[in-house]
């Protein structure tokens, strides 16, 4: 593309979005045989539950007809495993789709979304597409928030907390985040991406307080980044609201039916959270033995941060021999090596090219 066209392009479209960096995601790598520990992808097969459900809707004339609007037969199975009702659910392409519904509903031209910093980057560009400002607080060194994320101010209208976060894996505990949520003046969302392999979550939050929501996210915990789904979770008042925005068809008949598979095999999900977390416990012991510092993790990634050496070439040197992890560089903050927990092997092989480094 010339300049003289990138310029014509950018006098064309909104101000909001000229000014706009993109979101970037991690690499996805489409050839060659990498060890993927980039992207917070699960690296299991999911439950064989899945696959049969995408068969038999992939038989027949069910891809013919529209899907249903409201996936109810994914919110009638996904209210008895949460024990809520099922208006209490709105499922998206993805959790992605409910941050960016979540955004367009609650947070207005020249009005202010707050968020944590360092955190999940993809809720500053959706406050920027919406011509919404973004009030980042940032994390004490420890990884605790302060109550300045609470604090008032007339133009909020909507705080995002990752919780775990996302690069660090930590967990503010629920009572915290309830302590946040009674003082925050406006609509709360807690993106649970990463809650299925945390001790506790926020769901009881969200029976109490009319404000808050949950997002959780099927394509960590389910290993199922490539179907896209996700669903969020509050009082149905605001669930209502929030289904005038979303596109009619949000989620395909596919995506609905394997969900529905998916989470109805909590055994499936109970042994992939025990299999991870015990993989995780020995990646975060190897890599303190290495002299990093790694925060201990309630997600399936680690954080790690060397207290002399440059973190860039580890990412470098680990890339030229086949692995992927990501590097990370948050401006006021500092970087770090944000490490996805793979299977035994991939940690193994990557811990062994972490030894000669
Ligand atoms: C991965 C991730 C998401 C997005 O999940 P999808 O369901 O794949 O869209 C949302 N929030 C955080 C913090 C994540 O890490």
């Amino acid at each position: 593309m010339t300049t003289s066209a990138a310029a014509a392009a950018t006098s064309l479209v909104r101000p909001e979005i000229a000014a706009l960096e993109g979101y970037v995601p991690g690499e996805q790598p489409q050839a060659g045989k990498w060890i993927k520990l980039n992207t917070n992808e699960n690296p299991y097969a999911p439950s064989p539950a899945v696959a049969r459900a995408l068969a038999a809707t992939a038989a027949g004339r069910t891809l013919a007809k529209y899907p249903d609007p409201l996936a109810t037969a994914f919110r009638r199975r996904a209210a008895e495993v949460l024990g809520v009702e099922p208006d209490w659910i709105i499922c998206g392409n993805g959790s992605d789709d409910l941050l960016t519904i979540l955004v367009r509903t609650f947070v207005g031209e020249g009005q202010c979304l707050r968020m944590p910093y360092p955190s999940y980057i993809l809720y500053r560009t959706l406050a920027g597409i919406q011509g919404a400002g973004c009030d980042e607080v940032h994390y004490r060194r420890d990884w605790a928030l302060g109550d300045e994320f609470a604090a008032p101010r007339d133009d909020l209208r909507l705080a995002i907390l990752a919780n775990p976060n996302s690069p660090s894996g930590t967990l503010l505990p629920p009572e915290r985040v309830a302590e946040l949520a009674d003082r925050l003046p406006c609509v709360f969302v807690v993106d649970e991406a990463y809650g299925d392999f945390a001790d506790s979550d926020c769901l009881g939050i969200v029976k109490e307080n009319p404000r808050v929501i949950v997002t959780r996210s099927f394509s960590k915990s389910y290993a199922l980044a490539g179907l896209r789904f996700g669903f969020a979770v509050a009082q149905p008042a605001l669930i209502e609201q929030m289904r005038k925005v979303k596109d009619s068809y949000n989620c395909d008949a596919l995506a609905i039916a394997a969900a529905t598979a998916a989470i109805d095999d909590q055994v499936w999900l109970a042994d992939n959270r025990a299999r991870i977390i015990a993989t995780r416990t020995r990646l975060v012991e190897a890599m303190r033995r290495l002299g990093f510092v790694v925060t201990d993790s309630q997600a399936n990634f680690v954080w790690c941060t060397h207290p002399e050496r440059p973190h860039k070439p580890f990412y470098e040197a680990l890339k030229a021999q086949g692995i992927l992890i990501r590097y990370m560089n948050y401006a006021g903050w500092g970087d770090g090596l944000r490490i996805t927990v793979g299977t035994d092997d991939e940690i193994d092989a990557f811990l062994a090219v972490m030894k000669t480094l």
